[in-house]
């Protein structure tokens, strides 16, 4: 389990070439097809993927995390079960 934080107004940024969503991208990254939320107790299924950090440590890389609709609006520490996909030049 990884504590994640969502970064703020990071919801234009480009999408790598070749890739057709961040979501897209965290499929290939991870090799998984997840259609729930990967925060913990969480049941949601309108999933995407969103830009988040690390909460603890000291990597401050971005990050692309698969989160649900309500998830990523919330403030503060994510507690996150599913794989994380380096976003690339972060
Ligand atoms: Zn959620």
């Amino acid at each position: 389990m990884e504590k994640v934080i969502i970064v703020p107004e990071t919801e234009t940024w480009k999408v790598p070439k070749g890739y057709t969503s961040w979501q897209h991208y965290w499929e290939v990254k991870t090799g998984l097809k997840k259609r729930i939320c990967g925060a913990v107790k969480c049941s949601g299924t309108n999933v995407m993927g969103v830009l988040v950090c690390k909460a603890v440590g000291k990597d401050k890389r971005f990050y692309v995390a698969l989160l649900c609709n309500n998830c990523r609006r919330k403030d503060g520490v994510i507690e996150y079960i599913w794989p994380l996909a380096l976003v690339p030049d972060s």
